[in-house]
C-alpha cells in the first residue's frame, strides 16, 4: 500500500510551483504531520496537507518522489491550525507553503526525525514542577474592571476592551486568563503585545501570577528576539499543551495551540501588528478569524482603538444593527486621579525659529527643581534631517534613494535611513567646495544637545549636574542598551529624557510629570489618511506616561501635564486630545472616512511593483490594470492609476503602486484571487521586463 501526500513546502516566491507538491509514501502519513521531502537538490521540511491512498492503478502517483522521513515523534499540526494558515495564504495572496513554514520555528527545518525525537524525549524527561496552590494576593478590582470581567465571562465576543491608560486593562487580562485556566485543565491562552520590548515586563507579571499555580513551564514567550533554540522550546511547549499561556508579538498568532480558548491582543491599534514585508498579514485581524474558527474568545484592548475596531464595536442604533464586536469601556484611571492636563503652545506667537518655547522651558525647569522627570518627544532621529550648502544649494541627498541622508553628529556621518548608505560628513560642499555647510532642521540628537546647552547652568536640588538622556533607534542599537537606559530613567538618574515614539509606548515612567511633543504637526496634513489616527493615539499614550504613579504624584503635590507645541492649536484633533476624548476624535474621523469612502467603509489593497526604472514599474501596473478589466466582478472594484511611492527610489530600485478599493471585501478578495495568475503571467511577459518584484498588500496600513 502506498500513499500520495501533498506537502506544503517553502517554494521560491512567484515560482511556477503550486501551493503544494506531491510525493509518495510507503507508510501512511497523517495530515498535519511534519515531513522531510526532496525539493530540487535539497531536502526540506514540509507539512503534509492532504493524504490519499494510491494503488496500483494510479501509476502517476507511484512515480512521484518519495517522502524522505516523517517526523512522527511530534503530534501532527491540527486541522484548525492548517485552516488558519490556508486562510492567511488565501486572504493575503501568498503561497500556502510560505505561510506554513514561516509559522514554524526556524530550527525545526534543520532537525532530522531522530534529532527531533531525542529533543522531545529530553523535554518529557524533565520532572513536573512542584505546584503550589498559592493564589496571589487578590487585589480589589474597580467596579469597571469587575463589570468588564463579568461580561467577558458571560458573552462570546469578540470584545473591544476600551480602557484609558491606567485603567487596569492588564489586570483584566490576567483575571480572564486565570478564570479560563482554572476552569479547564487543557485550556491555553495566547496574549499578544505589539513590541518585543514590552514582553519582559508582561512576562514577569504573568509568571508571578501563574507559575505558582500552574508550574514553571506554564508561561512561555514567542517572538523574534529569542534565539532559535529558545523559540523551538517555546513552540514545542505550546504545541504539546504544557505551556498554558503563550506571550508574544505578531508572529505568535500562528503558534500551534491545541487547547486555545482565549486570545488577547493588547494595544490592538498598534501598527506593529501588521507585518510589513513578505506575507503582509495583520496579526490582529488573524486573531479575530482564529478566535472564530477555534471558538476561542478574543479580547482586543486599547485606550485608542483602531478606527476599524471602534467602528466594528459600535452599539446598535435605530437603522443600524451595530458592529460585530462587544465594546467594554473602562474610562477611569485607577488611583491616579485625573488625566494629565494638556497644554497647547501656539508656535505662531513665538519668535521665528523657536525650538522650545519659553513657557515650556520654564515648566521643564520647575520639574528639575522638584526632582521630577520630563519626557521630550520628537519623532525624528539623528541630528538634522538634511545637511545643506548655503552657497550652491547642495543637499545631502542619498545617491541611491529619492531621500536625504540624515546628519548624525555623534559619529560625523551622513546616513540614509532607507538604504543604510553611510559616509563621513564631507569637510566642504562636494558641489562647490564651500566650507560652510550646515544642518537644516532638527532630530533627537540635536534636541538633546540643545537642551543640554539651555540647562547647562541648572543644578538639581542636591547641587549635582542635571542629566539629559536620549532613547531612539540609534541609542538602543547595541544589545541591552535599551534596558540599561530605561533602568537609568527608572532609578531617577535622568532629569530630561529625549526620544522618538519608542519612549511613548508602554514603559512605566513613575516619576515623569511632564511630557511634551515638540513638532507633531506633520501628521495633521499627511497624504496618508491614517496619519491623524496614529498621531492621536501616540499623543494619548504619551500623555498617559505623565503622572502615572499616584503615590508619587500626590506626595509631591504635582500633577501630570502634557505640552504640545503646534502651529495649528485650533485643529480638532488637539481639541479632542485636550479633553482626552477619544470618542469625539473617532466620531469626526469616521465621518470624514465615510464621506471619502475610506476604511472602515471600504476595503483596500495595493499592487506594488519594484523595477530598475519608474517607467517599467508603472508599465507593469498599467498592464495589470488592463488585464483586470476582463475579470468577472471587476466593475465592483475601483482601480486607481499607478503612482510612484512617496519615497520613490530606495537602493536604486524604483517603486510604484496602484490602489485597489471596493466597498465589498468579498468582491475585492474575488478580484485579487482571479488576478493572481494573470500577474504571474505578466511578470514573464514583455510588460514584466525590468520588474524586480511585485507584491500585493491587502488591508495596507499606509498608502
Ligand atoms: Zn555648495
Ligand atoms: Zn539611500
Amino acid at each position: 500500500m502506498k500513499w500520495r501526500v501533498d506537502v506544503a513546502v517553502q517554494t521560491p516566491a512567484h515560482s511556477a510551483l503550486g501551493d503544494v507538491l506531491s510525493y509518495v509514501s510507503g507508510v501512511e502519513v497523517t495530515p498535519g504531520a511534519l515531513v522531510r521531502v526532496p525539493l530540487g537538490r535539497r531536502e526540506v521540511l514540509g507539512v503534509a496537507w492532504t493524504v490519499q491512498a494510491a494503488d496500483a492503478d494510479d501509476p502517476p502517483s507511484l512515480a512521484l518522489k518519495p517522502v524522505t522521513a516523517v517526523l512522527d515523534a511530534l503530534a501532527p499540526l491540527g486541522e484548525s491550525w492548517r485552516d488558519l494558515v490556508a486562510f492567511a495564504a488565501r486572504y493575503y495572496q501568498r503561497s500556502l507553503g510560505e505561510i506554513a513554514l514561516a509559522a514554524l520555528p526556524p530550527q525545526l527545518r534543520d532537525l532530522t526525525a531522530v534529532q527531533l525525537a531525542r529533543r522531545l524525549k529530553r523535554r518529557s524527561a524533565v520532572p513536573p514542577p512542584d505546584v503550589e496552590d498559592a493564589a496571589p494576593a487578590a487585589l480589589a478590582l474597580s467596579v469597571e474592571q469587575a463589570e468588564a470581567l463579568a461580561r467577558l465571562d458571560a458573552e462570546t465576543g469578540p470584545f473591544l476592551l476600551f480602557g484609558s491608560t491606567g485603567s487596569g486593562k492588564t489586570e483584566v487580562y490576567l483575571r480572564a486568563v486565570a478564570t479560563l485556566l482554572q476552569r479547564d485543565p487543557d485550556a491555553q491562552a495566547l496574549v499578544m503585545v505589539p513590541e518585543i520590548n514590552l514582553t519582559p515586563q508582561l512576562e514577569a507579571r504573568f509568571r508571578e501570577r501563574f507559575e505558582g499555580r500552574f508550574g514553571a513551564g506554564a508561561v512561555v514567550s514567542l517572538h523574534s528576539g529569542m534565539t532559535h533554540p529558545q523559540r523551538l522550546a517555546s513552540w514545542l511547549a505550546a504545541h504539546g499543551g504544557t505551556a498554558r499561556i503563550v506571550l508574544g508579538t505578531r508572529m505568535a498568532v500562528f503558534a500551534s495551540m491545541p487547547g486555545l480558548r482565549l486570545i488577547v491582543v493588547d494595544e490592538e491599534h498598534d501598527p506593529s501588528y501588521k507585518q510589513q514585508e513578505g506575507a503582509r498579514y495583520s496579526a490582529r485581524d488573524l486573531a479575530i478569524w482564529r478566535g472564530h474558527r477555534e471558538k476561542a474568545k478574543v479580547i482586543l484592548g486599547s485606550a485608542t482603538p483602531s478606527l476599524e475596531s471602534w467602528y466594528q464595536s459600535r452599539p446598535a442604533q435605530a437603522e443600524d444593527a451595530g458592529g460585530r464586536y462587544t465594546r467594554l469601556s473602562m474610562p477611569s484611571r485607577i488611583g491616579t486621579g485625573a488625566l494629565p492636563a494638556v497644554r497647547l503652545v501656539d508656535m505662531n506667537l513665538q519668535p521665528p525659529k523657536t525650538v522650545l518655547s519659553g513657557a515650556l522651558l520654564d515648566a521643564i525647569g520647575q520639574r528639575i527643581a522638584r526632582g521630577e522627570q520630563s519626557l521630550v518627544f520628537l519623532n525624528r532621529r539623528g541630528y538634522a534631517p538634511v545637511l545643506a550648502c548655503a552657497d550652491c544649494g547642495w543637499k545631502s541627498e542619498c545617491p541611491h534613494c529619492s531621500a536625504y541622508r540624515v546628519f548624525h553628529k555623534i559619529d560625523r556621518t551622513l546616513r540614509c535611513h532607507h538604504c543604510g548608505f553611510t559616509e563621513r560628513v564631507p569637510r566642504a560642499c562636494p558641489a562647490c567646495g564651500n566650507l560652510d555647510i550646515a544642518p537644516v532642521g532638527r532630530g533627537t540628537e540635536r534636541l538633546e544637545e540643545h537642551l543640554g546647552e539651555l540647562f547647562a547652568a541648572v543644578r538639581r536640588p542636591d547641587g549635582s549636574a542635571i542629566r539629559i538622556a536620549r532613547i531612539d533607534a540609534d541609542s538602543t542599537r547595541r544589545q541591552g542598551a535599551l534596558e540599561s537606559q530605561l533602568a537609568a530613567v527608572h532609578a531617577g538618574e535622568v532629569d530630561v529624557l529625549v526620544g522618538t515614539q519608542m519612549i511613548a509606548k508602554g514603559h512605566d515612567f513613575r516619576r515623569v510629570t511632564l511630557v511634551c511633543a515638540i513638532h507633531p504637526d506633520g501628521a495633521l496634513f499627511s497624504s496618508d489618511f491614517r496619519a491623524p489616527e496614529r498621531l492621536f493615539s501616540l499623543l494619548m499614550q504619551s500623555a498617559g506616561r505623565a503622572g502615572r504613579d499616584a503615590a508619587y504624584v500626590s506626595a509631591q503635590g504635582a500633577t501630570g501635564e502634557m505640552w504640545i507645541q503646534t502651529h495649528h492649536p485650533q485643529h480638532p484633533l488637539f481639541a479632542a486630545l485636550r479633553r482626552h476624548d477619544y470618542e469625539a476624535f473617532a466620531r469626526r474621523e469616521l465621518e470624514d472616512r465615510a464621506a471619502a469612502g475610506m476604511p472602515p467603509f471600504a476595503f483596500q489593497a495595493l499592487l506594488r511593483a519594484d523595477a530598475r526604472t519608474q517607467e517599467a514599474a508603472q508599465a507593469f501596473l498599467n498592464a495589470a490594470n488592463r488585464a483586470a478589466d476582463a475579470l468577472e466582478g471587476a466593475d465592483r472594484v475601483t482601480r486607481y492609476p499607478a503612482v510612484p511611492l512617496a519615497i520613490q527610489r530606495v537602493a536604486n530600485v524604483e517603486r510604484a503602486q496602484m490602489l485597489i478599493e471596493s466597498s465589498s471585501r468579498a468582491a475585492l478578495q474575488r478580484l485579487l484571487a482571479a488576478w493572481q495568475p494573470l500577474l504571474h503571467d505578466l511578470r514573464r511577459a514583455p510588460e514584466g521586463k525590468g520588474v524586480i518584484r511585485w507584491l500585493v498588500d491587502v488591508d495596507p496600513h499606509s498608502i
